[in-house]
């Protein structure tokens, strides 16, 4: 019989209370210790399972499962893409998660994972920068300033140093929106009002848009030699955002092969195109930037390892600071096999209340 209650509830960290935790550890700290769990695990990369996510697609957007573990523990999210949904006041992306341990199978957390899909994003996308960017990159155009924007211009400050951005988005409302919540952070914001101002002096451009087609965000002519790609938006099939010169120019570096190749901006070459995983550039195995006019390519699309170390981190995070409920997910009967005694005596108690 199992007599500590703890083992049977599930802590539970609501939107509410990880605004509270991000905010308590720190932004700052929080992108760069959460990095830190990123690269941890891609270095060992081997020892995870790994599988494309399960991606159930409509014409409105898709709905997506990333599951991994690494034989201790297990985890998955649940998430979502539907560029539309912000015409209705909702998220395009919104996300919740699981990490479980691998030795009885009890989930050890429940979580948000919206603001913390916004956080592992742009925590991946400043590790591969700093493998990828030319070390000098201080200026980052970002195309696309919705929910992600301001995520990615912290992390690649508090990671690279790169204080000076330049905003574009077809919706100004949105670009001002993005220079109002990094004002004030010690970055140079220039406003801009095309993609062709935006890339202007640019060293890294991010391109992180929502749109369910394929789309050009970015022209050959928009990139010179040096530049690092940050290209976060295209990540479903159907859904790119740069055009194809591009990626033949470029040395690709991508997390998973047989995830990007359904959903990357590769989803564009042939099946056999050499691309380059960026977990290898991180144990040393392979190069990553080789030069200062070499033009660098992460074509992200996220993969369930960056979930998985995100999970993990909260899991730790919370051990220290708290900020989640207990949430009694799990059927806890005096006798393991008498599931339906605790219904009855549940039954017993309701008749005689
Ligand atoms: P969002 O809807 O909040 O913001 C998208 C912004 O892109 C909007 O402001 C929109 O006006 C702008 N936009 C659309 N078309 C444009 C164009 N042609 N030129 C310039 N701006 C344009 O979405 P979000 O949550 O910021 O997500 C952005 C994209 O990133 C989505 O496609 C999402 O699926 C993707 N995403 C990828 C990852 C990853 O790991 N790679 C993680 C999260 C989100």
């Amino acid at each position: 019989m199992n007599t500590d209650p703890k083992l049977n509830v599930v802590p539970f960290v609501s939107v509410d209370h990880m605004m509270k935790l991000v905010l308590k550890v720190g932004i700052d700290r929080f992108l760069t210790e959460l990095a830190a769990v990123i690269e941890e695990d891609f270095r060992r990369w081997p020892v995870f399972d790994k599988t494309p996510r399960v991606a159930s697609h409509s014409q409105e957007g898709v709905i997506e499962l990333m599951p991994t573990s690494d034989g201790t523990l297990y985890g998955f999210k649940y998430v979502n893409g539907h560029p539309k949904n912000t015409r209705d006041g909702r998220q395009t992306v919104t996300a919740f998660g699981v990490l479980s341990d691998v030795g009885n199978g009890y989930p050890m957390l429940l979580t948000e994972m919206t603001i913390l899909t916004a956080l592992r994003t742009a925590a991946t996308s400043a590790v591969a920068a700093k493998y990828l960017a030319r070390p000098n990159a201080r200026t980052m155009a970002i195309i696309g300033n919705g929910a992600q924007s301001e995520f990615q211009a912290r992390a690649f400050k508090s990671l690279l140093g790169v204080d000076k951005l330049r905003l574009y988005d077809i919706d100004a409302s949105a670009t001002r929106k993005c220079a109002r919540n990094l004002a004030g952070l010690g970055f140079t914001i220039e406003e801009c009002s095309s993609v062709e101002e935006a890339v202007e002096g640019a060293d890294i451009i991010t391109t992180v848009t929502a749109d369910k087609q394929y789309a050009t965000i970015l022209s050959d002519n928009h990139v010179g030699p040096g530049v690092h790609i940050n290209a976060v938006g295209g990540d479903c099939p159907g859904k790119t955002e740069l055009s194809k010169d591009i990626l033949l120019r470029s040395d690709i570096f991508v997390e998973y092969p047989p995830q990007t190749r359904i959903e990357g901006e590769i989803q564009q070459l042939a099946a056999d195109h050499p691309v380059i995983e960026l977990w290898q550039v991180m144990t040393g195995e392979t190069e990553g930037r080789r030069g200062a006019d070499q033009i660098t390519l992460f074509d992200s699309v996220g993969f369930a390892i960056e979930d998985f170390s995100a999970l993990r981190y909260v899991r730790e995070k919370i051990s220290e600071f708290g900020m989640f409920t207990e949430l009694d997910l799990l059927a806890d009967p005096d006798e393991p096999r008498d599931l339906y005694g605790m219904l009855l005596r549940c039954e017993k108690k309701l008749n005689a209340a």
